[in-house]
């Protein structure tokens, strides 16, 4: 029979699959010695068998039946006893975290008359009250889905009855007449009264969290972050400790090093006389983890110990939750730590310096997405500022943008592409659509681990929280902070990384990755294959890919060249001309130009390989719109060349073969510049001539004979030719064009819009937005590369290619060159180069690497919180 339950201190074979992260981190600190609360996990087995039957499986309530029994006798406690109550956590935990998303009743096993009796047992009627007033709060949320605000709004009045700040601050008898005033609105709301018996409570509440996996923002998180929908959650149970039993209690979460920047040492929060949610929650500020080392001496020094065993067990920065129940220490979670991209990195090269990883295990460690965090704009410090107010930096990175403050508006304008600041009082998980949609988020309550600073962190976006100067009414939409008003619509700028709000827009720059970057890049570049080469225009492009690491330039499109404001008008006679005398004049006066522009690149790339891909337009745009033209017969030209589907028309070396003139034009501006550089530098250019969108190999063999013969006319230089491989009839023909090139690169967005029939300019935004909302398509393909068909036609084209030329070179320089996963299907097709924009290449770099890595691990990668 399927067992589908277990104690903290016993083995499970599946660890994190059938416990859930948190089970797992449970039982793995319970078998460390460490000091945990006694109690067992409900299996995600046991949820997805629920789900399937409509109903618990047969054997589950027996089953958790025993292990209740067993957890009465090791606590000495029995549950609904009214001298000893045993009473409950009940927490939701599935295989991958999802922070915020996690379903928690305290204080299971209460009813009324076992809280006065605990009032009198334990000679604490605030205490006692104060729980049962939450658990039937708690309860009623995650079980009965009543909305919070109905008992928070009680909650309120009391406190503005009694002119009070803080719920602790309430006298026990006012405790005691608010839970009956939660019990009155439980009842209300449910339409029943809350269940007296403790067996009734736990096992509603294990079917509310099972339920829970299926709660809409659950699915808007996994979707968000690509989680499987079958995994399930597990159930922990466990005995309850109380960080709010009385001044000698507290509650708290702690990193093992800074989830901001790596720095070692404890960085967290505490909160004397309190539970769990009050911290998370956002709703009191509570003190930095450092204040606790004065009020909880031992239990501090405990809690340092415990943080570094885990990191040793784990060899991972950890993510804690304790309890300080009358000075003693409770462990209610560990998990892998959230974190930036700079702290990954810190984290990664500081766990190698200590011998705990390998470098390669380094690399596979850092999400290759997240380095663009990195690479995230901050405010230029040379500017005046008008900073309102700070409040906790909680994120790093500076974002510009309008203020919103409902969330499914933030949502929608930041999809229309607006810059969108969610301003909230605070968030909570029913807010995931509005941070995905924000540049960045702004809240007036809550710590560095509230459920805005979290999300934000691993989203990558600038978060600022605790701002206690702003006060956000929802009901009318506007915030104030101090003098000045927001409503929505107004430009604030928050810096996530100094916590300052500054009103208006302000000018952002580039930061600059330090030294971790450039190791764990470094280590990187030891263990890929692929070779990354960049897609660069300008000699500014050029350098900056050589900056970030590129090996080359694996694309310089020359369009642009032709695009220049200067050179425009001339480009227009050239293809306006009637005769051939008309069109030479035009291109003798381009072609210095053009020279130029390749010196300049050629000598940004000292011993690297350029490959320059000849012209490539759709011939509209270099045509004047028609109505501007009033010569008679430069409009019937114009008319002549006008092409209903000009992306199908005359591009590519479809242009250069009935004009070899223009071709003809650029190869010699590239001899003349290569002979120039080198003349000037003493160092030889690598001159890498393609070809675009080729598709018969009569084509290619007049392209390849052109460019021959034209670079003899010039005198000759070293150089290299090649095609890209962008429409199906190329890849299918791979071994017709092979013994022509010495290189094949891939043009992947030709290749992804020609394969799929799709025009990415019409796609984008309307169907292709259509199909990806509506799960037509998992992923966007001119994003990551359509593996089943656009990705067979490469492996056809790398397979027939390489048979007809074993010489051949093989590379793609299409968007998805620097998206991670088409760069792991690269590695696996065996191509020698991916090039993508000087942006991404330490992306690619990481990238190409993880996938060298991905085929000889012992673990496999589990990215940071997984
Ligand atoms: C391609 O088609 O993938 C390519 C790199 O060429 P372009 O984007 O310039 O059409
Ligand atoms: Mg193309």
């Amino acid at each position: 029979m399927t067992r589908y339950v277990y104690d903290f201190d016993e083995h499970c074979e599946e660890g994190r699959a059938l416990l859930g992260g948190k089970g797992a981190g449970l039982a793995e600190m319970t078998q460390l010695g460490l000091p945990v609360p006694r109690g067992f996990t409900i299996t995600t087995e046991a949820c997805r068998e629920t789900m399937r039957l409509g109903s618990e499986p047969d054997g589950l309530p027996e089953e958790v039946e025993q292990h209740l029994h067993r957890l009465e006798e090791k606590t000495g406690k029995r549950f609904g006893d009214d001298r000893h109550p045993l009473l409950l956590s009940v927490r939701s935990g599935g295989p991958i975290s999802m922070p915020g998303m996690m379903e928690t009743v305290l204080n299971l096993g209460l009813n009324r008359e076992l809280a006065e009796a605990l009032a009198v047992t334990t000679g604490n009627p605030h205490f006692a009250f104060d729980a049962y007033r939450r658990l039937i709060q708690m309860y009623g949320e995650v079980v009965e889905g009543i909305d919070a605000h109905a008992f928070s709004e009680a909650l309120e009045e009391l406190k503005q009855t009694r002119n009070l700040e803080r719920d602790s601050d309430l006298e026990w008898a006012d405790l005691a007449r608010l839970a009956w005033r939660f019990e009155d609105i439980f009842r209300e709301h449910a339409g029943r009264p809350f269940p007296r018996d403790p067996r009734v409570q736990l096992a509603a509440a294990i079917n509310a969290v099972f339920a829970s996996w299926n709660a809409p923002r659950a699915r808007v998180y996994r979707s968000e972050y690509h989680i499987s929908e079958d995994l399930g959650t597990a159930v922990n149970v466990m005995e309850m400790v109380f960080g709010n039993h009385d001044a000698r209690s507290a509650t708290g979460v702690c990193f093992s090093r800074s989830p901001a920047t790596g720095e070692p040492g404890l960085y967290g929060e505490f909160l004397v006389d309190a539970q769990g949610e009050d911290v998370v929650a956002g709703t009191r500020t509570p003190e930095p983890i450092a204040n606790m080392q004065a009020v909880f001496p031992e239990a501090f020094a405990q809690l340092e110990d415990a943080v570094q065993t885990l990191e040793r067990h784990y060899r991972d920065m950890q993510d804690i939750e304790f309890t300080i129940d009358h000075d003693e220490l409770f462990m209610l979670q560990t998990r892998s730590g959230k974190r930036t991209a700079a702290a990954a990195l810190a984290c990664a090269v500081a766990f190698v310096d200590e011998g705990l990883i390998e470098p390669r295990e380094a690399v596979r460690r850092i999400e290759p997405a997240a380095l663009e965090q990195l690479l995230h704009p901050a405010i230029d410090p040379s500017q005046e500022l008008q900073v309102i107010a700070t409040g906790l930096a909680a994120s790093p990175g500076a974002a510009n943008g309008i203020v919103v403050f409902d969330a499914d508006r933030a949502a929608e304008r930041g999809k229309a592409g607006e810059d969108v600041i969610l301003v909230r009082p605070e968030t909570t998980a029913d807010d995931i659509h509005g941070l995905i949609g924000a540049r960045g988020v702004l809240t007036a309550r809550g710590g560095m681990t509230s459920h805005a600073a979290v999300v934000a962190r691993g989203m990558g976006k600038p978060c600022v929280a605790g701002c206690s100067a702003l006060q956000v009414d929802l009901e009318a939409e506007v915030a104030t902070i101090g003098e000045t008003v927001l409503r929505e619509g107004d430009v604030v700028t928050i810096d996530g990384t100094t916590g300052r709000v500054i009103l208006g827009q302000v000018a952002l720059i580039e930061p600059e990755p330090g030294p971790d970057f450039d190791r764990v890049l470094a280590w990187a570049d030891e263990n890929r294959r692929l070779h990354v080469l960049a897609n660069a225009d300008t000699p500014e492009d050029a350098r900056r890919a050589v900056a970030n690491g590129a090996q080359g330039i694996g694309l310089c499109r020359t369009e642009h060249m032709f695009m220049a404001e200067e050179r425009l008008p001339i480009v227009r006679e050239m293809i306006l001309a009637s005769t051939d005398e008309e069109r030479n004049a035009a291109l003798a006066r381009l072609l210095p130009m053009q020279q130029g522009d390749f010196e300049g690149i050629f000598e940004a790339m000292p011993g690297l390989p350029v490959t320059i891909r000849l012209l490539d337009p759709p011939l509209h745009e270099f045509l004047p719109p028609l109505e501007e033209v009033t010569d008679p017969l430069v409009r019937e030209r114009v008319l002549a060349l006008q092409e209903a589907n000009p992306m199908l028309g005359t591009r590519g070396c479809r242009l250069g073969l009935q004009w070899p003139e223009i071709y003809e034009m650029q190869i010699r501006a590239i001899a003349r510049a290569a002979r120039a550089v080198e003349e000037r530098t003493g160092k030889t250019p690598l001159v890498e001539i393609m070809h675009p969108l080729v598709a018969f190999e009569e084509e290619l063999t007049r392209l390849v004979e052109m460019t021959a013969r034209t670079i003899a006319e010039e005198g000759g230089i070293a150089y290299r030719v090649g095609t890209m491989i962008e429409l199906p009839r190329a890849a299918l023909r791979a071994d017709e064009l092979a013994p022509h090139a010495d290189f094949f690169s891939f043009g992947t967005n030709d290749l992804t819009q020609t394969t799929l029939g799709f025009s990415r300019d019409d796609a984008q935004g309307r169907f292709l937005t259509h199909y990806l909302e509506h799960g037509i398509l998992a992923t966007d393909p001119f994003a990551t590369i359509d593996v089943n068909g656009v990705g067979e036609l490469m492996h056809i084209a790398v397979e027939r290619g390489r048979a007809a030329n074993p010489e051949l070179e093989l590379g793609i320089c299409g968007e998805h060159g620097g998206d991670p996963a088409s760069i792991a299907f690269c590695h696996g097709l065996g191509l020698d180069y991916v090039s993508c924009s000087p942006f991404r290449v330490p992306i690619a770099r990481l990238a190409a690497a993880q996938a060298a890595l991905a085929h000889d691990v012992e673990t496999a990668y589990v990215p940071a919180g997984g």
